[in-house]
């Protein structure tokens, strides 16, 4: 789950990492009064879920409240990239004699988290690996070690930070960045860029935040984080639900029971020609309820032109995933044409319940493949 700028700073305030006096605002009236709060000069910063919003113009500077009115009028309802912003940060704004970067990432191949830190900070990180690979400084942590205060030194050493006082401060904010991250379950803490004053005085001017859905379970308060409004309708009433699913490109609605299957129907529906609309994960044991709710989430998507199921049961049992079918029919009335592959455990009763509740639109088919070109014929004949 990724966090809004706003949310990661008021996380890094918590751990004790120094940033700057902010508002939310969601109208121009309310980033007037804001900055009327903080004492101008202002910057007024678009709440998106996605980087680079500098570049696109979604970060201003304002002299004046009635300045800070105008650019937040400017920038709310603005499209970065497909977001729509419906929430500006007002922040005091700093003066900038340096900008650094520091990021604590989850490395999977190293199974270990990962530091990186440099002093050019501000522009792409990917730049930086990129053109100046010797300036970006990397150092893993053991996490059975622990972090310990060398991990900092080394990191604003190596980078080449000179001034004492300046590295005192990032020393202490590394510290505390990988104790918001070990105690947020984050999976990434990023501060582009971390600013030095012309005063010398060091602070986080950013933050991209991600935390481990996994572990959301015990952060209560991160899970309240969530940003509804900005997710997919789709995949949030699955997430509600309880159902694993991605949205897709196409229109044939794609269900299997296990992961490893379902990836293979996708593929499949795409070998016999067709564009699978999702993927759908019914998991193992999947009872009559999964399936309604599964099917919802399925049907409300306006691309879907027919569904296909592809059930091996072996946990599951393929007369329950049978009444589930029947059971999201009568409930929902379901149009699409519904192509069902059942074989496994109990497959032959759930065949008989198919063929016995006669519905006209539901098709069985022996195969993978033969109901994956079925579903395909369907979609494209609608
Ligand atoms: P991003 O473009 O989405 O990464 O947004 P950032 O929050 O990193 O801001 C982009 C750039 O805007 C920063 O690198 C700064 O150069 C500039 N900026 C942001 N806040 C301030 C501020 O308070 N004062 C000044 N002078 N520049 C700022
Ligand atoms: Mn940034």
């Amino acid at each position: 789950m990724d966090l809004h700028e706003y949310q990661g700073k008021e996380l890094f305030r918590s751990f004790g990492i120094p940033v700057s006096e902010g508002r939310l605002a969601t109208t121009p009236d309310e980033a007037r009064a804001a900055a009327e709060e903080l004492g101008e000069p202002v910057v007024v910063k678009a709440q998106i879920l996605t980087g680079g919003r500098g570049k696109a113009g979604g970060i201003k500077l304002a002299e004046t409240p009635a300045e800070a009115q105008a650019r937040a009028a400017e920038i709310l309802g603005m499209d970065i990239r497909g977001h729509t912003v419906e929430k500006v940060w007002v922040e005091r704004a700093s003066d900038i004699a340096h900008e650094h970067y520091l990021s604590i990432a989850f490395d999977r191949s190293a199974k270990r988290p990962l530091f990186m830190f440099t002093t050019q900070g501000g522009m792409d990180i990917e730049e930086v690996a990129a053109s100046s690979p010797d300036a970006l400084v990397r150092l893993h942590v053991d996490p059975l070690e622990g972090f310990h205060p060398w991990h900092a030194r080394r990191l604003v050493y190596q980078a080449g930070v000179e001034d004492p006082a300046e590295q005192k401060q990032i020393v202490a904010i590394i510290g505390k960045l990988y104790e918001a991250f070990v105690g947020c379950d984050a999976t990434l803490c990023e501060i582009n860029p971390l600013v030095v004053t012309p005063d010398g005085e060091v602070r986080a001017l950013d933050s991209k935040f991600t935390v481990d859905d996994n572990a959301l379970f015990r952060h209560p308060d991160l899970a309240e984080m969530r940003d509804v409004a900005a997710t997919d309708p789709l995949e949030a009433l699955a997430r509600e639900k309880g159902v694993t699913y991605v949205k897709l490109a196409g229109d044939v609605g794609v269900l299997g029971n296990g992961a490893g299957l379902t990836m293979a129907t996708v593929d499949v529906v795409t070998f016999v020609g067709g564009r699978p609309a999702d993927f759908c994960d019914l998991g193992g044991g999947g009872d009559a309820q999964g399936v309604v709710d599964a099917l919802e989430v399925i049907a409300k998507d306006p691309d879907v032109r027919s569904i296909f199921f592809n059930i091996f049961g072996g946990i599951t049992r393929c007369d329950e995933v049978a009444r589930g079918i029947l059971r999201a029919l009568g409930q929902m009335g379901i149009e699409h044409p519904i192509v069902v592959r059942l074989d496994g455990t109990n497959a032959e009763e759930g065949r008989r319940l198919l063929r016995e509740a006669d519905a006209t639109n539901v098709h069985t088919e022996a195969t993978m493949l033969d109901g994956a070109r079925r579903a395909v014929e369907l979609a494209a004949a609608v």
